[in-house]
């Protein structure tokens, strides 16, 4: 049987008691009889132990996967030097969960309330940082994807974004290098734009 938090939405397995001698504990962060009661010592050791309102385990390692996402998303900032903050740490998850690169009108919109000169600033702050950065496809707006870890965005970091003319989505291909490019002399390569069109995976089914 499953139920699902109402606090978080995840869903999770319980077992409905078969004796009724005892009532099992209620959880009181979702309000669901579960046969596994929160463990306090567990609390204490994962930090927890400032939410009085969780007893229920599950609840538990729901709570505490977030705050273990929330830690990823602040050592990926502070590894690029960036001071984590609330809107930094939204912005990147954004990032994160996206497929294909993402243009700031469309971020724009997953942030409705935000203020629109702090979101464009993020995102400068981040392609400053190479935590991300900027891809022009020729679609007459820039997107941003994330870069990998070790990228430097130097011209060697660099690597093939593929559009899709059906979905006008932009990915990173980041297993494909730019290939050398022998420049007359006295030419200095700075960067290279290359973008290769055609039908994704998903507009292809
Ligand atoms: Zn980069
Ligand atoms: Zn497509
Ligand atoms: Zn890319």
């Amino acid at each position: 049987m499953t139920r699902q938090c109402k606090f978080d939405g995840n869903l999770f397995c319980f077992f409905l008691p078969t004796r009724k001698k005892k009532p099992l504990p209620h959880c009181t962060h979702c309000q669901s009889p579960t046969s596994q009661p929160f463990n306090q010592s567990f609390a204490k050791e994962c930090n927890l132990a400032n939410t009085p309102v969780l007893n229920c385990y599950i609840c538990a390692l729901n709570k505490l996967r977030k705050i273990m996402m929330n830690q990823e998303i602040d050592n990926k900032l502070t590894s690029r030097n960036i001071k984590p903050t609330t809107m930094r740490e939204l912005v990147l998850k954004v990032l994160t969960e996206q497929k294909s690169a993402i243009s700031l009108p469309e971020l724009e919109q997953k942030f409705e309330k935000a203020d629109k000169t702090t979101l464009y600033r993020t995102l400068k702050t981040f392609e400053e940082n190479k935590l991300i950065h900027s891809i022009d496809d020729g679609t007459g707006s820039i997107k941003y994807a994330l870069c990998k870890e070790t990228c430097q965005c130097h011209p060697e970091d660099l690597h093939v974004h593929f559009l899709c003319a059906k979905c006008q989505q932009t990915y990173c291909l980041t297993d494909i290098q730019i290939p050398q490019i022998n420049l007359p002399s006295k030419f200095q390569l700075q960067s290279v734009n290359m973008v290769v069109k055609g039908v994704c995976s998903n507009c292809e089914k």
